[in-house]
């Protein structure tokens, strides 16, 4: 067996979608795992559509998803002089034939065929014109495409890896065109000469592409190429059953990375998109787990539904088994950017951070969610979120004097431990006749400015003595004002 070679071969004609992606982690996944190689082929033929920021897009999108390709990028509209040399071939040796009809004149056959016998398909007459008469047109510069003609049997199949045999009919398929007057390709051609000149093995791409097989492989075999393996994968459908569309939520790569998915969870996500490793098993995988498992074998025929709900819930996993000196940048990175501290000050603090991190991702979803969270544990003040503070404080008498009680129970605890904590707060909550509920609420308003938060012991230990009497001490003078102001 030759080691597998494949391909991801995006149009840049937008931004990396899920779906693309999902193709391409699917080629990646297969050549790592049989030690075969990746390769990426930009396919611009489309001048009109194609642009630099969408192939930028692309690259940063598989770079950020891990998906790294072996050899030089390939631009497809370099090709095209290579893709005219094989029409002329598959012209030279009887393939193929010019054809002059105009695309009005075809249009004005199609509407006559529609009318009266139904669907049209062109009539092979310019494949009947003498040899002399073609020459003559050519020298006169009468304009042509180049029309593969279609071999006189019954049907071109092949063995799907996702959908098993699948064969097409030649009645069906017409002479197709496979060069423009121009003498620019049509995506078939290009599509199956660039496959043969970078030796792909394994064809791996979306279902919409199984009406083109038959076609591509007619031209492999009249250009005299090896045929290589075809796999179509299945469509991604919203939770609603239908096509995945803006409709359902973001569908660009990117998008979900600035939402605060980790780019192993949109991985391990896509992976189980139309593949499954089949029996019981986890679910949540890492990046070198999904390389040793994936398979063709595991390739599903049945359309997957992209469930924005397990996304976050699988990042939510994925979160909380990361190595902390990893997920510690990156979140500082992204508090940073939210104003709440410098990442140099977060970094100056690693086990302060670190158990942070550890208190807040157990309680989020993404990134982002840790970000938001981390909020109150950050500045010299804390806003009071005007709901939290109206429940929580709604007796502001009454919540002072449990704020001003367990302001003096606080200071002197010592050390600023749970197990000095604790009892001194318990004691509190006896004295007044209240359950430690009761007063945590106010509290927690006091010290992080919310109704939610980590529990009460966790949020002192990590706001530390001085920062959280200072907390109490601003909410006292709060109070005072809204008892003053009722
Ligand atoms: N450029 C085509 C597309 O983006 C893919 C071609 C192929 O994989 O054969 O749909």
């Amino acid at each position: 067996m030759p080691t597998p070679r494949l391909r991801f071969a995006p149009s840049p004609t937008g931004y990396l979608h899920v779906g693309g992606a999902r193709t391409a982690l699917f080629n990646w996944l297969y050549a790592r795992r049989h030690g075969g190689q990746f390769l990426l082929r930009v396919e611009d033929t489309d001048k009109a559509r194609s642009t630099e920021e969408s192939t930028r897009a692309i690259f940063e999108g598989l770079q950020w998803l891990g998906l790294d390709w072996d050899e030089e990028v390939v631009y497809q509209g370099a090709n095209v002089a290579r893709h005219r040399a094989d029409a002329e071939r598959l012209v030279a040796d009887g393939h193929a034939y010019r054809c002059f009809c105009t695309p009005a004149e075809i249009e004005e056959r199609r509407k006559h065929a529609e009318a009266t016998e139904g669907a049209f398909k062109y009539d092979r007459r310019c494949d009947r014109l003498p040899a002399d008469e073609v020459a003559r047109r050519v020298a006169a510069g009468v304009p042509s495409v180049v029309r593969f003609r279609v071999p006189d049997v019954q049907s071109t199949g092949w063995n799907d890896l996702v959908h098993g045999a699948i064969s097409f009919p030649h009645k069906d398929i017409e002479d197709f065109v496979i060069l423009r007057s121009d003498g620019t390709p049509i995506y078939n051609l290009a599509v199956t000469s660039d496959d043969i000149a970078m030796h792909i093995t394994l064809v791996m791409r979306g279902d919409d592409h199984i009406s083109n097989t038959p076609k591509q492989i007619m031209l492999y075999r009249a250009l005299g190429a090896d045929l290589p393996q075809f796999a179509h994968l299945p469509m991604i459908h919203g939770t609603d059953g239908k096509k995945l569309s803006k409709r359902h939520g973001a569908t660009a790569v990117a998008d979900w990375q600035h939402e605060g998915i980790l780019p192993q969870t949109m991985v391990n996500f896509l992976a189980l998109l139309g593949w499954s490793p089949g029996g019981e098993f986890n679910e949540v995988m890492t990046i070198e787990e999904l390389v040793a498992k994936f398979d063709a074998d595991g390739l599903l025929k049945k359309a997957s539904v992209f469930d924005t709900k397990k996304l976050e819930w699988m990042n939510g996993q994925h979160l909380g088994r990361m190595p902390l000196d990893e997920l510690g940048p990156l979140v500082a990175r992204k508090i940073a950017a939210d104003g709440g501290a410098t990442e140099h000050e977060l970094l100056a603090r690693p086990a302060w951070f670190h158990a942070l991190l550890e208190l807040l991702r157990v309680r989020s979803r993404t990134v982002d969610d840790i970000v938001r969270q981390a909020r109150p544990y950050l500045g010299a003040t804390v806003t009071y979120d005007a709901q939290a503070a109206a429940k929580a404080w709604k007796e502001p008498a009454e919540a002072r004097g449990l704020v001003a009680d367990a302001r003096v129970a606080l200071a002197a605890c010592t050390p600023w431990e749970p197990a000095a904590i604790e009892p001194a707060l318990k004691a509190v909550a006896e004295a007044r006749g209240v359950g430690t509920g009761k007063l945590f609420g106010p509290m927690r308003v006091a010290l992080t400015g919310e109704a939610n938060s980590p529990g009460m012991f966790d949020v002192l230990g990590i706001l530390g003595r001085d920062v959280a009497l200072a907390r109490l001490d601003a909410a006292l003078v709060e109070l005072d004002r809204r008892i003053g102001a009722s």
